[in-house]
C-alpha cells in the first residue's frame, strides 16, 4: 500500500492550509499543478474551495458520488463543490442563516459549470414534491435560454456570460427549493452591432439561423447563411467548429416551453431576434445635401412586419432626429454616420430590452406562490474580463469585483475574529490590503470616477471621452492607484496610451480605453426611435418601451449610475447573509486538458487574492471540530481513549493531543464544550491521520 507521505508527494495537499510554506507562491502553485495533474481539480483555503477547470468530463459529479457528499462533515471527504453546496444548505436548514456563494473567475474558469452542478446537486438532494419538481425544472433550464441570449464566443471561452447575473434559490422551512430569482445587470449590449476578431455575437442569432425550420426562417424573412448579415460577421468566426448551434438551439427550444412560453410568445421573441439582423442590413446613402437616406428597402418591410411598426414611420425616424425644446419639436435629417449611429443604438436598445424582459419573463415563472416566508439561497457569480484594453462594460464589471472583494474581506475576517472571541482564544489581527481606496475612487460622490462621467455626460456642449479623461487627470490626479499617459513617469508613459487610463485595482493594473465611455454611459435612443418603438404592436416589444419614458422630464440615470445603485442593494443582501467561496481557475488559454500554464495560474492566484487569503486563514487556526466528533474521528490513535473514552469528551481531546504530541502552541482549546476545539495540526500529522 502507498504510505501517506508518498501519497501526499504525489497528489499534494487538499487544503492549502497544510502546506508547510504556506507563504511561498511557488509551493501554492506546485500543489496545485500536482492536484491538476492526477485530475483532483478541488483544493480548500480553509472552507474557500479552489477549482481549477480540467477542460474534459472527469467522473466526480456522478449521483453516486453526490450522495458521498450528502450530509457529510467538510474534513471528512476530498474537496468538491458538492461538499460546499452541502455545507451551504445544512446551514441553511439547521441554523436558518440565509446563505450565499460566491462564484469568481475570470472568462471560462468554470463558473457558469460550477452554478450548474450545484443546482443539478440540489435537485438530486433536496425532498422532492410536484411543485418542487417544477421549479428544479424550471431552473435548470433557465440556463439555456439566458445562455442562447447572454453568452457569446470570445477569444478566451466559446460560451462566455456576457451579462452579470445573481441567481438565488428558495427554499420552503422542509429545505425543498420552491423558487428562484434571477438579477441580471449590464449585459454587453455593444456586441449586438460589433465584435472583436475571432469572437461572435450572442448564441440566439446562429442557432436561429442555424436550427430554425424552413417556415420559420421564411415567415421571419432569413436566410440559413449567416455570412448574409452585418451584425454575423465582424468577428470573421460565424462558424466554428467546437459550436454546434443547431444542437443548442434544440435544447434552447424545449427550454423555453418549461418555462413556459407559448407558440404565440415564442415567435413574439424571435421576430425580434431577427429585427435585429435586417435592422443591420439596413444602409443608407447620402443625398445631394448630405443627408442619410434608406436604400435597402426590403429590410424595412421586414422590420415593419417584424417589429409589428409603421414602416414609413420607421424609415424616417432611423433618419431623422427629434427633439423637444421649449416645448416645441424641432425634426433634423441625420447625415450618414449619425444614421448609422441611431440604427446601431436602435438595435442594442431592442436587444437589450428583450434581454432583460426575458430575465424578468423567467423570474415569473420561477416566483415563489406559497404563503408561507421562504429562507433564501443566494448565488452569484461575475465575470473578469482581461481584455486590453478594458472599455466602460469591463470598468463596470472590475469595479463589481472590487465591491465582491471588499466584501470578502469583510465578511471573512469579521466572522473568524468572532468565532475567536466567542471562544475565549487569543489571537493576532492579520494586516491586509483594504481596497475602500479603490472602490472610494469609482464611486465616491462629487470626487469619484462615475460621477465625474456623469458630469461630462450631462453637460451639454462639446463634453467628449477626451474632455472627460482630462477632468479625470484634473480630479483624481494624486490618486496613488490611478494614472493617465500624461500624469505617469517617463518611464512608465510608454505603455499608456493618450486614450486611457489605468487603475491598480486589488488583483493588478488595468487599461482602460476612454474611447465610447460618454456613448455607452448615456445610452442614448433618439426620441423618434422611442416613440416608434413605443407604438409597437409586438407584444414584448411593447413592455420593453414604455410610454412614460416619453413624458418623463427627470433625465434618466445613466448606465454607469444604475449600475453603482444596484450594486449597492446586492451588497446589502449579501452582507445579511452567510458566503461560501468558490475561487474559480482556467489552466490554459487553449481550453485544452492536462495542459497547466504556469504564468496563467500565477496571474489567477494574484488577482483571487488566494495568497493573501491563505495567510488570513493560517493566522487562525485552519482546523475545527467539535471535542466529540474530534475524538470519534482520531481515538484509535491513542491507547487512553481507544475503544471508548468514558470522560468529558474535552478532557478525551486533551488526553489525545498530548499523546499526539502536539505542542501547547500548536493548538487552542475553545471555551464552547459542544462547539468547537481549536486546533492547529501541523500538516504532516495532519495529512497522515486524515489519510489513516
Ligand atoms: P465561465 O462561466 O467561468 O466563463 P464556463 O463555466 O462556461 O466558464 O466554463 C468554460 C468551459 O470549460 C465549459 O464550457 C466546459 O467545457 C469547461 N469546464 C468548466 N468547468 C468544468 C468542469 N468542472 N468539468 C469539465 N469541464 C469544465
Amino acid at each position: 500500500m502507498e504510505s501517506a507521505l508518498t501519497a501526499r508527494d504525489r497528489v499534494g495537499v487538499q487544503d492549502f492550509v497544510l502546506l508547510e510554506n504556506f507563504t511561498s507562491e511557488a509551493a501554492f502553485i506546485e500543489n496545485l499543478r500536482k492536484r491538476f495533474k492526477e485530475n483532483l481539480i478541488y483544493t480548500y483555503i480553509g472552507s474557500v474551495l479552489v477549482s481549477v477547470n480540467p477542460y474534459k468530463e472527469l467522473e466526480i459529479y456522478t449521483k453516486q458520488n453526490m450522495e458521498r457528499y450528502r450530509g457529510v462533515s467538510f474534513y471528512e471527504v476530498s474537496p468538491h463543490l458538492y461538499a460546499i453546496a452541502d455545507n451551504s444548505y445544512r446551514s441553511l436548514r439547521t441554523e436558518r442563516r440565509d446563505q450565499c456563494i460566491l462564484i469568481s473567475g475570470e472568462s471560462g474558469a468554470g463558473k457558469t459549470e460550477a452554478t450548474k452542478r450545484i443546482l443539478q446537486y440540489y435537485a438530486v438532494t433536496c425532498p422532492a414534491s410536484q411543485q418542487v419538481e417544477t421549479v428544479k425544472d424550471r431552473l435548470l433550464q433557465s440556463n439555456p435560454v439566458l445562455e442562447a441570449f447572454g453568452n457569446a464566443k470570445t477569444l478566451r471561452n466559446d460560451n462566455s456570460s456576457r451579462f452579470g447575473k445573481y441567481m438565488d434559490v428558495q427554499f420552503d422551512y422542509r429545505g425543498a427549493p420552491v423558487g428562484g430569482h434571477i438579477l441580471n445587470y449590464l449585459l454587453e449590449k455593444s456586441r449586438v452591432v460589433h465584435q472583436n476578431h475571432g469572437e461572435r455575437n450572442f448564441h440566439i442569432f446562429y442557432q436561429l439561423l442555424e436550427g430554425g425550420e424552413e417556415d420559420l426562417l421564411r415567415r421571419l424573412g432569413l436566410e440559413k447563411n449567416p455570412q448574409q448579415y452585418h451584425y454575423l460577421v465582424k468577428g470573421h468566426c460565424a462558424r466554428v467548429s467546437s459550436i454546434n448551434d443547431k444542437n443548442e438551439w434544440k435544447i434552447m427550444r424545449r427550454a423555453l416551453s418549461v418555462i413556459g412560453f407559448n407558440d404565440s410568445e415564442v415567435e413574439d421573441l424571435l421576430s425580434i431576434v431577427a429585427s435585429v439582423l435586417h435592422l443591420g442590413n439596413v444602409q443608407f446613402a447620402a443625398d445631394e445635401q448630405g443627408n442619410a437616406q434608406v436604400t435597402t428597402e426590403n429590410q424595412i418591410k421586414y422590420l415593419a412586419r417584424l417589429l409589428a411598426v409603421d414602416g414609413s414611420v420607421l424609415r424616417d425616424a432611423l433618419i431623422h432626429k427629434k427633439i423637444i425644446a421649449k416645448g416645441e419639436e424641432l425634426v433634423s435629417p441625420l447625415n450618414l454616420e449619425q444614421a448609422a449611429y441611431a440604427r446601431d443604438a436602435l438595435a442594442k436598445a431592442v436587444y437589450g430590452r428583450t434581454f432583460s424582459w426575458l430575465v424578468s419573463k423567467v423570474n415569473k415563472s420561477l416566483a415563489y406562490k406559497a404563503s408561507e416566508p421562504a429562507v433564501c439561497e443566494f448565488h452569484a457569480f461575475m465575470i473578469i474580463f482581461l481584455i486590453f484594453p478594458c472599455s466602460f462594460e469591463q470598468f463596470c464589471i472590475n469595479y463589481c469585483n472590487e465591491k465582491l472583494q471588499q466584501l470578502f474581506i469583510e465578511l471573512t475576517l469579521k466572522s473568524e475574529q468572532e468565532e475567536y472571541e466567542s471562544e475565549g482564544i487569543a489571537w493576532e489581527p492579520v494586516q491586509y490590503f483594504n481596497n475602500k481606496i479603490i472602490c472610494d475612487l469609482v464611486e465616491e460622490k462629487f470626487k469619484g470616477i462615475i460621477s465625474i462621467l456623469d458630469e461630462e455626460c450631462l453637460r451639454p456642449g462639446d463634453a467628449t471621452d477626451t474632455t472627460f479623461l482630462e477632468k479625470l487627470e484634473e480630479t483624481v490626479k494624486n490618486h496613488p492607484h490611478f494614472l493617465t499617459h500624461k500624469l505617469a513617469d517617463q518611464k512608465t508613459r510608454k505603455s499608456l496610451g493618450r486614450e486611457e487610463f489605468r487603475l491598480s485595482h486589488y488583483a493588478g493594473d488595468v487599461t482602460y480605453s476612454v474611447a465610447g465611455f460618454l456613448d455607452k454611459n448615456n445610452d442614448l435612443l433618439f426620441r423618434n426611435l422611442k416613440e416608434t418603438m413605443c407604438n409597437s404592436e409586438n407584444p414584448i416589444i411593447n413592455q420593453c418601451f414604455d410610454r412614460t419614458e416619453l413624458t418623463d422630464k427627470k433625465r434618466p440615470e445613466t448606465a454607469a449610475t444604475q449600475f453603482k445603485n444596484s450594486l449597492s442593494k446586492l451588497m446589502e443582501i449579501l452582507m445579511s447573509k452567510e458566503p461560501s467561496y468558490i475561487r474559480c481557475m482556467k489552466p490554459n488559454d487553449a481550453k485544452q486538458a492536462d495542459r497547466f500554464d504556469e504564468v496563467l495560474i500565477r496571474h489567477q492566484v494574484k488577482y483571487l487574492g488566494l495568497m493573501e487569503n491563505l495567510r488570513v486563514r493560517r493566522a487562525g487556526f485552519a482546523y475545527r471540530r467539535k471535542y466529540e466528533m474530534f475524538l470519534q474521528r482520531y481515538k484509535s490513535l491513542c491507547p487512553e481513549t481507544w475503544p471508548t473514552w468514558d470522560g468529558r469528551p474535552h478532557d478525551g481531546v486533551a488526553v489525545l493531543v498530548k499523546h499526539l504530541g502536539y505542542k501547547p502552541e500548536e493548538y487552542k482549546m475553545g471555551r464552547s464544550l459542544q462547539i468547537a476545539a481549536l486546533l492547529a495540526i501541523p500538516a504532516t500529522k495532519m495529512q497522515a491521520t486524515w489519510r489513516g
